[in-house]
């Protein structure tokens, strides 16, 4: 059998057309952008082109992208960066219990500095309520972080809402934009922070981006590191002009296909789906049916252990909990604010559909996994009473 990747989420291969737009920033035209001669031009202008193709994907401008070297770097930065930045100002963020660990992990490193935060819970089916959020505002609230839709179960947040109700009262609003980003239509403007990576569509890893507001509110940031001043100074190091031609190519490409991509990997989600509820027993959906991500699929299969139908399924990838958090062993912390139990959570796999999936792949996966449950399910499951 073929190996088949159903964990878009964690990855996405990087598409012929983006590994093609980087060739030539290799070797032919491999000047720094910051050199003052030909070479330095040519690249300057590649990253210039890049930042007008991020910025036309997500609706910002030009001069608000900031390139990191993904989006771990990017969520850093604007939590860091405001935290540094505006201490006069208040000490306070709010975010959700169900973000990804760089806005997590950063907001627990803050608090041992001296920040507090407060993170806002969600409904059982994945969503916050604005009304949550904005009654978790204080006066010295400077920040709130919501992501535009989860890496885990797929639920889109009310992002134009939140953002819209800190606006008014004075909070920098920031949203981890990276799994909605190339795969629904968004749009930045009543954002004050954005971060996005390319390689969860179909660019290169080891870039991304943080679109800093400059218009009215214009937001200020503390870097994270110090150096040369290319970004103006906002994140110095010498740019990876391949990288981030790649990462440009990739919003262009995204551009010019969403709609048509989000129904295609929707339509195969959705089959996925139907096929896999109609042929196991009491298998559900974790979170919002509709309020989802095109391509993301996470099923609890109670009584069957994800890690050991992931070893059943071999050549199927797919994730039980996150990449980042599968090596860990814990329960999914997105999984536990939905309510589900420790063990539920256990039970719980992510697949993830990309645009390259076909029909004849779902197919196969559905078979392999209605196989592979009976079979788990054989071994752990008392035999029924004769009478
Ligand atoms: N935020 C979310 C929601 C993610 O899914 C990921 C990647 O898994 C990240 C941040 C980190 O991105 P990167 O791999 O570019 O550091």
């Amino acid at each position: 059998m073929q190996r088949i990747y159903l964990d878009h989420h964690a990855t996405t291969p990087a598409d012929p057309a983006v590994v093609e737009a980087m060739a030539p920033y290799w070797t032919r035209a491999f000047g720094n952008a910051s050199s003052a001669h030909l070479y330095g031009w040519e690249a300057m202008e590649a990253v210039e082109r890049a930042q007008e193709q991020v910025a036309t994907l997500i609706g910002c401008r030009t001069k608000e992208v900031i390139f990191t070297s993904g989006a771990t770097e990017a969520d850093n930065l604007a939590l860091r960066g405001v935290a540094e930045r505006y201490v006069e100002r208040g000490r306070h963020f709010v975010s959700t219990t169900i973000e990804h660990p760089a806005v997590l992990d950063t907001l627990q490193d803050l608090q041992r500095h001296g920040a507090e935060y407060t993170l806002v819970e969600v409904d059982a089916s994945g969503v916050v309520d604005p009304g949550a959020v904005i009654a978790a505002l204080r006066p010295d609230t400077v920040l709130c972080s919501v992501m535009w839709a989860n890496n885990e179960i797929g639920t889109i947040q009310p992002i134009p809402e939140i953002a819209a109700a800190c606006r008014e009262r004075g909070v920098i609003f920031h949203s981890d934009a990276v799994q909605a980003v190339g795969h629904l239509e968004l749009d930045a403007t009543s954002l004050d922070l954005l971060s996005l990576t390319a390689h969860k569509f179909y660019g290169p890893k080891g870039v991304g981006a943080l679109m800093v507001r400059r218009g009215n509110p214009r937001v200020h940031l503390e870097p994270l590191f110090h150096g040369g001043g290319q970004q103006k100074g906002l994140r110095p190091g010498t740019l990876p002009v391949p990288l981030i031609v790649g990462l440009g190519a990739a919003c262009e490409l995204a551009m010019g296909r969403l709609a048509e991509n989000a129904k295609h990997v929707a339509s195969l989600r959705d089959h996925l789906l139907t096929r896999l509820q109609d042929e196991i027993d009491d298998l559900s959906l974790n979170g919002d049916r509709d309020r989802r991500l095109p391509g993301n699929a996470n099923l609890c299969i109670p009584g069957v252990e994800a890690e050991a139908l992931l070893l059943e399924l071999r050549e199927v990838a797919a994730s039980a909990g996150s990449a980042c958090s599968a090596s860990d062993h814990l329960p999914s912390h997105v999984l536990r604010a939905i309510g589900l139990s420790n063990e539920d959570a256990h039970a719980s796999i992510r697949f993830g559909v990309g645009k390259d999936n076909t029909r004849a792949e779902i197919d196969e996966v559905c078979d392999r996994v209605v196989e592979s449950v009976r079979k788990l399910r054989s071994f752990s499951r008392p035999p029924a009473s004769s009478n």
